[in-house]
């Protein structure tokens, strides 16, 4: 565009915040309100299954769409998105960054909803909040990523008991009220069947693997495999060293 005498406004007044060099950034978006979206939607309690395979099939979709996105994590209305340590992505300028994520997780959400929820109209936008934290080295991004699971650990355990008290004809006042202050691990670990979902224990974890293709077979008939990376989806744990042991490529990039 042609220099103005306005030009000044942006020159003079506009500031990209640059994110430190040698950190993985992490971006993690929640959705606005979802408490009473999730009623509007008729969810179900404590966890529906449909609308946790919509996030997750929108986080299978900003990896594909965010090649720098490494590893994402979520669980309920919530999902962080990891970009590797040296990304150069829109020159690592937080703003940018942000508001793609927050913008293209929130049309994916409205695109495909239809695709998990058939039958349910969506009844109000969806909307999503978004910060950035930078993760100087290997312990504090791990120890990140352990802090949000156990959070899901807790939170579905304290939310298996809400429902079950209030399905018993309690009400959310007196369910809230019979778990407050009393609630712990422990205490309520007898209430829970084992056969529980691993999706709601353990939240899901996006991120790409190693897969082996056959692509044809050659002039002996034995088959030529290729290996590649394809975005997946799993309901792992991320606390202990296992995981992280056996992927250790996904935070090396
Ligand atoms: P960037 O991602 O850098 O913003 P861009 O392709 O969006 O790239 P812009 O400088 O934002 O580039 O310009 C927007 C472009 O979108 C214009 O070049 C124009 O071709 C197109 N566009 C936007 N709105 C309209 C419209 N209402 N009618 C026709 N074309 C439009
Ligand atoms: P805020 O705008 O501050 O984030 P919020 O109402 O979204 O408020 P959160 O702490 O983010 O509150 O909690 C998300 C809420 O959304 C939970 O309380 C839960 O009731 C509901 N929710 C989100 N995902 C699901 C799901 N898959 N199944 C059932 N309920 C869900
Ligand atoms: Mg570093
Ligand atoms: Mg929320
Ligand atoms: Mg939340
Ligand atoms: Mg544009």
């Amino acid at each position: 565009m042609a220099n103005s005498e306005f030009e000044y406004v942006k020159r003079e007044f506009e500031f990209d915040r640059r994110l430190p060099a040698s950190n993985w950034i992490v971006v993690r978006i929640d959705g606005c309100h979802f408490h009473r979206f999730s009623k509007i939607h008729a969810f179900e309690k404590p966890n529906d299954e449909s609308a946790l395979k919509l996030t997750n099939s929108c986080a299978t979709s900003m990896l594909d769409k965010f090649p720098d996105i490494v590893f994402s994590y979520g669980v309920s209305d919530e999902y962080s998105f990891i970009f590797k340590e040296a990304t150069e992505f829109y020159q690592r300028r937080e703003s940018k960054i942000l508001s793609l994520c927050v913008s293209y997780f929130t049309s994916a959400y409205v695109m495909k909803w239809k695709d998990f929820f058939p039958n349910k109209e969506l009844r109000e936008p969806p909307y999503f909040d978004g910060r950035v934290v930078c993760y100087p080295n290997m312990k504090t991004i791990l120890d990140y990523l352990a802090w949000r699971q156990v959070d899901c650990h807790i939170n579905n355990h304290y939310n298996t008991c809400f429902w079950m008290l209030v399905m018993s004809g309690k009400t959310e006042k007196e369910a809230q009220q019979t778990l407050k202050g009393t609630f712990s691990r422990t205490r309520i670990s007898c209430f829970l069947s084992s056969s529980e979902s691993t999706m709601f224990r353990k939240g899901s974890s996006v991120y790409r693997d190693k897969v082996e293709t056959k692509v044809k077979t050659n002039d002996y008939g034995n088959p030529i495999k290729r290996m590649w990376l394809a975005v997946t989806v799993s309901n792992v744990d991320i606390i202990g060293p296992e995981f992280w042991e056996k992927h250790q490529y996904i935070l090396r990039q």
